[in-house]
């Protein structure tokens, strides 16, 4: 569920280094105007290069395919690490907005800044690789020594979605979380290093350097995303009192009455996301009343013309058919004969119009859903291909994702209906169901994306220290997510290794700032398509109106700030959690009635 974006996502590693290009003579507005013509053109080519390599190796992997990619993959990398460097030659010079702008974008676009003494540089570069592949062959071994025991994380991830068994549950998730305590001395020196090659970039530290991104001060994007939180934090205690009664009542005392939810019991490794469990917490007699996997299957609905619908969704706003190219060269289905990266994502080969998704597509509500979502990272990518190269993004890193999540908001009963899915949509009592199912992902993730984060500024800026590194992991888990672990977790553990973005590097809050933004994106459009039915049930199908203010908004890339981007869909510079409140609506009054003299909060 990613777009492939080889214009900025790949300006992950750069040297610290800003003494720049010696001995020329002070730089003209003209040199840099220059210099990011430059700039452009190199990252068109090389990101092609590098897109092509890529495409052929998650579609036919071979030991062959995976070199020719890493090897255009680094040349992409070396070349934009040493535009960033280059980049700083420019501070203080006086150069058009738009320019400083890109030479601003390509200093923070940074995820990981190396010292410039070349020792450090090269540690750094090593443990970051180290960390990375050590969560990558990540293992639980059940039996010491026996290998086909051994599980990985999607052996771990099915069993925590499948199974219900209490002792088995507890076992396999403290089993996941033994790959992470080797990981913590490197991490320590990971986050010291780091810190160093920011701070030569004039950054506080690396936290700081993630948190420079948003179009406002460090200071004012933390303060932002509490307010969010704010905001939608009432819900979210209701949500968590009712799972915990019911888990209750399936477990017994394990789950306290009026405690934290066990770590180990929400159908998740992490506890992010707990649709898992709706089986133990659905509605009686609110189920959504029809099985849209079941229509597809009798229908015998080709992956073809899965997309073809999704297609339609979005031509019926406006926008202009996808490429021939796009039905010629994109994986629809899993090749009979060769491995390829199933996982679902959407590309924009040439940054222009090479446009593809890479699916193995089954006839399921799911990848249903998926199609209508990676589309939305497809149209953007279009919108969005006449700015400059450095501009050929999303207005911030959560506007990518939100896009197609905002797309799958329409997909209610009532677009099934006229597309010819449905004879008939269910009456709004059936809501309860389809709502809880939502809220048991987009509600129970919010605190999970934000404290990722939250841990790791404090974990750069140095007030979390590394002899407190896993204190500080749970306290954050407990005060957001009111989760806590079910036996002691001391500093032997190093539990925040055990998710991917951590030792990956990965930032994180652009996952919370997405799953906030597709709701006031849903709700405003759904108001310029004239929706006066209850917010779940509106659909922007076939509104041009909605069509025109989503592509004036998709087209600007990341040209403007990004409250000038979010203006044009949501008519306010600022974001906006209530929206997610309208949506739920209807849930938070039946989690009223069900809560009704339970206890509230941990
Ligand atoms: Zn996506």
């Amino acid at each position: 569920m990613r777009s492939i974006n080889f214009a900025l996502a790949l300006f992950l590693l750069v040297s610290g280094c800003t003494s720049g290009s010696s001995g020329n003579s002070t730089p003209t507005a003209a040199d840099a105007k220059k210099f990011m013509d430059d700039v452009n053109d190199t990252a068109f080519k090389l990101s092609l290069e590098a897109g092509q390599a890529a495409w052929v190796s998650e579609t036919y992997i071979t030991d062959d395919t995976t070199a020719l990619s890493a090897r255009a993959n680094q040349r992409l990398i070396d070349q934009t690490a040493r535009f960033a460097k280059e980049a700083v030659r420019f501070d203080g010079i006086n150069v058009a907005p738009d320019v400083r702008r890109e030479l601003n974008l390509l200093k923070v676009s940074l995820v990981m800044a190396t010292p410039s003494n070349p020792a450090e540089g090269e540690e750094l570069t090593k443990i970051a690789a180290k960390l990375d592949a050590a969560y990558g062959k990540g293992k639980w071994c059940e039996v010491p020594n026996k290998p086909e025991s051994c599980l990985d994380i999607d052996k771990i991830t099915d069993i925590m979605r499948d199974s219900q068994d209490e002792k088995r549950l507890r076992q396999v998730w403290e089993g996941w979380h033994t790959i992470s305590p080797p990981m913590r001395k490197d991490y320590t020196r990971f986050v010291e290093l780091s810190n160093k090659g920011a701070k030569e970039l004039g950054f506080a530290d690396s936290g700081v350097m993630w948190r420079s991104k948003y179009d406002m001060s460090p200071e004012d994007f933390s303060k932002e995303v509490d307010r969010l939180w704010t905001q939608v934090r009432p819900l979210y205690l209701k949500l968590h009192a009712y799972v915990r009664m019911k888990l209750r009542e399936k477990y017994g005392d394990v789950v306290p009455a009026n405690g934290p939810l066990p770590a180990h019991l929400l159908g998740n490794i992490w506890a992010q996301d707990w649709s898992n469990v709706y089986p133990l917490v659905k509605p009686v007699n609110a189920d959504k009343g029809y099985d849209l996997t079941s229509i597809l299957k009798s229908r015998k609905t080709s992956a073809v013309d899965m997309v073809k619908i999704g297609e339609r969704f979005y031509t019926s706003l406006g926008f202009a058919p996808l490429p021939e190219t796009f039905w010629q060269r994109s994986m629809l289905l899993r090749p009979r004969d060769r491995d390829v990266v199933c996982h679902a994502s959407a590309w924009d080969i040439d940054n222009v119009e090479d446009l593809r998704i890479k699916m193995c597509i089954q006839p399921t509500d799911e990848d249903f859903n998926t199609i209508h979502h990676e589309l939305g990272h497809n149209f953007y990518q279009r919108a969005y291909k006449d700015q400059p190269m450095l501009f050929r993004d999303s207005a911030d890193d959560g506007f990518h994702e939100a896009i197609g999540d905002t797309i799958a908001l329409s997909v209610t009963p009532e677009y099934l209906v006229k597309i010819g899915l449905l004879d008939k949509a269910p009456d709004a009592s059936r809501d309860i169901g389809l709502l809880l199912h939502k809220a048991l992902e987009k509600i129970a993730f919010l605190p999970f994306g934000l404290l990722i984060d939250q841990w790791r500024w404090k974990v750069f800026s140095g007030e979390i220290k590394p002899e407190d590194y896993n204190k500080a992991w749970w306290d954050l888990r407990l005060k957001y997510q009111g989760v806590a672990p079910v036996s002691a977790r001391g500093e032997d553990f190093f539990d925040p290794g055990a998710k991917y973005h951590v030792p990956g590097n990965v930032p994180y809050t652009r996952y919370f700032l997405a799953d906030i933004l597709q709701f006031q994106f849903h709700r405003a459009l759904s108001q310029t398509a004239g929706c006066t039915s209850m917010l779940n049930r509106c659909s922007i199908y076939q509104s041009m109106e909605a069509g025109k203010k989503l592509n004036d908004m998709l087209s600007l890339g990341l040209s403007k700030p990004w409250p000038e981007a979010l203006d044009k869909i949501a008519g306010t510079k600022q974001m906006d959690a209530t929206a997610i409140l309208d949506y739920f609506k209807p849930l938070d009054a039946w989690l009223d009635e069900q809560i009704k003299g339970k206890p509230v909060g941990w």
